[in-house]
């Protein structure tokens, strides 16, 4: 089937990119001219482990090509993805403007019948309104699908073509034909095709991300509770996860959730809710939680090194949200540097692949090191933002020599606590007793 896909972004790229590789033909058009010259040229504009591979074989199966204009999305396709952004505006709500622009484009550049599938994150209420565009600009010939994307980056190339469940909102059986068409082969392994009305599907993504956030916001009340108490999150975290009922994801305590989805789509339904007169406790509760526990190490920071940070230099390992991408969209690290920054510190930062993303939003205001254990060199500090599996086993003998005061503040998590301590540090967590070496040995360290 020819396909049209807008926005070459992390979850257009990665839909058409494996619609192309199950032999569809395929046309992927961005807004900016920058993405498209590099996939052009065979290179991902963002990192996506394994998607590399898969672009390079697509592209020379002339399966797959990119373009800068909607109208080539659109010639001779049978259906058309928008995988446009839809971040959040200053009221909170999903700001709806570049997919009604896109659609607008796509309306006049139609000759014929075309399935336009909305796959951007979209509030209750969104499919209809683009019915109205398009029927405004006097389409008729059109179906309108809601097929929310419930993609992980990180691990977005299996997430898509094994999926937990594909979610389809449609209003006519020849939508639902043309859909079962396409996700087909993505569905060997059994996974649900849930044909469900436009709004329910648009509700399904937002539920979805409210209560995936709701436990992580969960466990880090828990964890600043068990620190008052002198519980260990970390054990109380698996005591809790065993049972059956409640299951083990999603429960870690650390600095919060980040990234372009989870903070911006919980404000979205907040405010959607409350656009209808509703109240939407739980969902305001889930990012107040998530905002304060960015800050949830700082008081051991003030403690050990002073409110002024003048004159220190603090580490920082990890910038992306999470590990596997360079995605850097409300990461807890960004603030934290700033803040680190605010308080005088100098601060040298490494990722294995979010540093070029992270310069962009901090710019020179921070050091970027060639390393891990180069970041470290004459350091305060160290505090660990992004649980990268290459931060899980250091060398804390290496670490300790190139610290110049060996503390951790771990925001991941990453370690049991007697390791650190071992090799002569003072270690700091999320909801765990803080360990520091008894004042004797840190002396002879
Ligand atoms: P992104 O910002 O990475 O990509 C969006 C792309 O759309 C950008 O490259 C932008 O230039 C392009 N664009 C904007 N207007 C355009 C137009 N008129 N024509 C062509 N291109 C246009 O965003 P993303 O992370 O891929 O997210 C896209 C949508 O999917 C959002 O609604 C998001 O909430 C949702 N979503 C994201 C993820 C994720 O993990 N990133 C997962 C599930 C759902």
């Amino acid at each position: 089937m020819r396909i049209g896909v807008i926005g070459a972004g992390y979850v257009g790229l990665v839909t058409g990119t494996c619609l192309a590789e199950m032999g569809n033909d395929v046309c992927i058009v961005d807004i900016d001219p920058g993405k498209i010259e590099k996939l052009r040229q065979g290179r991902s504009p963002h990192y996506e482990p394994g998607l590399d591979e898969l672009l390079a074989r697509n592209i020379a199966e002339r399966r797959l090509t990119f373009g800068h204009r909607t109208a080539e999305a659109i010639a001779g396709t049978k259906a058309v993805f928008f995988a446009v952004g839809t971040p959040q505006d200053e009221q909170g709500a999903a700001d709806l403007s570049y997919l009604e622009k896109a659609m607008r484009d796509a309306a006049g550049a139609m000759t014929g019948h075309r399935l336009l599938i909305i796959k951007s994150t979209v509030p209750v209420g969104t499919n209809r309104r683009m019915a109205e565009i398009l029927a405004k600009a006097g389409r008729r010939d059109f179906d309108l699908a809601s097929n929310p994307e419930f993609l992980k980056e990180g691990a977005a190339i299996e997430d898509f073509m094994r999926p937990d469940r594909i979610v389809c909102g449609v209003r006519s059986p020849r939508a639902e034909k043309l859909l079962r068409e396409l996700y087909d082969p993505f569905l060997r392994t059994g996974a649900p095709l849930l044909f469900t009305d436009p709004e329910s599907a648009e509700m399904i993504k937002y539920v979805s991300n409210a209560l995936l956030a709701s436990r992580i916001s969960f466990m880090n009340e828990m964890s600043g509770i068990c620190t008052a108490m002198g519980a260990d999150s970390e054990l109380v975290r698996k005591g809790v996860g065993y049972d059956r009922r409640i299951g083990t994801a999603f429960l870690f305590p650390g600095l919060g959730y980040g990234g372009s989805c989870f903070p911006k789509d919980v404000r979205a339904l907040a405010h959607v809710a409350e656009s209808l007169g509703l109240e939407a406790p739980m969902c305001r509760a889930i990012d107040r939680v998530n905002v304060r526990q960015r800050g949830a190490l700082l008081p051991a920071l003030t403690r050990e090194l002073g409110a002024s940070l003048k004159g220190k230099k603090i580490a920082l390992w990890g910038l992306a949200f999470k590990p596997r991408t360079d995605d850097v969209r409300e990461a807890p690290a960004l603030d934290i540097a700033r803040h680190l920054q605010r308080k005088g510190a100098r601060v040298s930062a490494f990722d294995p692949v979010a540093m070029e993303s992270a310069r962009r939003e901090l710019g020179d205001r921070i050091e970027y090191a060639a390393s891990a254990y180069a970041a470290l060199d004459g350091a305060d500090a160290l505090f660990i933002c992004t649980e990268w599996n290459e931060f899980r086993s250091p060398d804390f003998d290496e670490m300790a020599r190139r610290m110049r005061r060996k503390l951790i503040l771990d925001g991941r998590n990453l370690y049991d606590l007697e390791t650190p301590r071992a090799h002569g540090f003072t270690y700091h967590s999320i909801g765990r007793p803080s360990v520091a070496v008894p004042a004797r040995k840190a002396k002879r360290a």
